[in-house]
């Protein structure tokens, strides 16, 4: 059975592959507030600006979600200069480099930035870092938009330098300026446990190192790896339900398999592959920060098409973090409002 066959053919085939199947839900999954603002700000100026909206990279790694916003009027670019002058840009969830803050304000485009406001805790402290001439150490995956966003906070005037490293190998042959003048952060999507053991590495290499008050790794980040450390004890198979660039996706199903489960990122039911299926396994289902529910549903509902029993809910983490809309956005809704209500009392007048 290949990845890319019809829903229809792989059900009728495979109508008892999951018989009696048990399916454990992991608490907390899904969208985290993060990814609720930042598609809540692309609707949003949407309905207040109407389209086109440019927004600059994916807003959030999730194609359903981008195919979504793209019908209603999005436009997704990887670069600046693809956006005419004077127009809407929106920067995504990840954040974006200072330069290219510098460049939409010197080309007049009415920017509204939906960086997460715990990606932009970590730009501050990487400016208050360099501010105070220290080499910053950041731990990541390089190319990623954090992480590219991020590092182009660091301004070197001070005599810092910021540098990157993504392995212990890595800590091992940093060469920073000055050892007792050093910082570090980290991404917010990373593993833990890795991280603890490359942060570790570098305090034993720079004693003096400037750490984070609180973690950069973010609550959602940690509470939903949390939730698959709970389910590992009791599943034969952990899906994630998550898109292939998602960076917590990714170490969700490493969380897994580092428990020693077999575990497979899918963005979608479709991408299933009955051959990890047998009757009577329990499947811990779990999916990324910026997977929408109706994926993790089609996942279960295609399993209970093949024969699973009806899915239970782990108890886990409740999560109460929301975010504040940037204010520009506030703004312009606030005037659209406005404008609406007097065009409303003018009619009836
Ligand atoms: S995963 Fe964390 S840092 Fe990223 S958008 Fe969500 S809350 Fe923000």
């Amino acid at each position: 059975m290949t990845s890319n066959s019809t829903p229809h053919s792989r059900v009728g085939v495979n109508s008892e592959a999951a018989a009696g199947a048990v399916l454990l839900l992991s608490r907390p999954r899904g969208f985290c507030a993060g990814v609720v603002r930042a598609v809540q700000v692309v609707e949003m100026a949407l309905e207040a600006r109407g389209s086109p909206v440019y927004v600059l990279h994916e807003i959030i790694h999730n194609q359903r979600v981008l195919a979504d916003l793209r019908e209603r009027g999005a436009v997704f670019v990887e670069r600046l200069d693809e956006v005419p002058g004077q127009a809407c840009v929106i920067f995504s969830a990840h954040g974006v480099p200072r330069s290219i803050e510098r460049e939409a304000r010197h080309r007049g485009l009415q920017v509204i930035d939906a960086t997460c406001p715990l990606v932009a805790k970590v730009h501050l402290e990487v400016m208050q870092h360099a501010r105070a001439g220290r080499d910053v150490v950041m731990v990541g995956h390089a190319g990623h938009p954090e992480v590219v966003g991020t590092l182009g906070r660091f301004d070197t005037s001070r005599g810092g330098t910021a540098h990157l490293v993504e392995t212990l190998d890595d800590v091992q042959s940093l060469q920073v300026r000055d050892p007792t003048h050093v910082a570090v952060v980290t991404q917010t999507t990373l593993s833990v446990d890795d991280s603890r053991r490359i942060v570790a590495a570098l305090r034993e290499r720079f004693p003096a190192i400037v750490e984070p008050r609180r973690d950069d790794i973010c609550y959602a980040t940690q509470s939903r790896q949390n939730g698959v450390r709970n389910l590992l004890p009791l599943v034969d198979l952990v899906l994630v339900v998550g898109a292939r660039n998602s960076s917590n996706a990714n170490r969700l199903r490493e969380v897994a398999m580092d428990g020693g489960r077999e575990a497979h990122l899918v963005q979608d039911a479709q991408e299933i592959d009955v051959r990890w299926l047998r009757p009577g396994i329990v499947i811990g289902i779990t999916a990324g920060a910026s997977t929408p529910a109706v994926l993790v549903d089609e996942v279960i509902d295609t399993l209970r098409g093949w024969g699973a029993q009806a899915a239970t809910e782990m108890e886990g983490e409740d999560e109460t973090v929301t975010f504040r809309l940037p204010v520009s956005l506030s703004r312009a809704t606030v005037q659209r409002e406005t404008r609406k209500k007097t065009d409303e009392e003018h009619q009836i007048l």
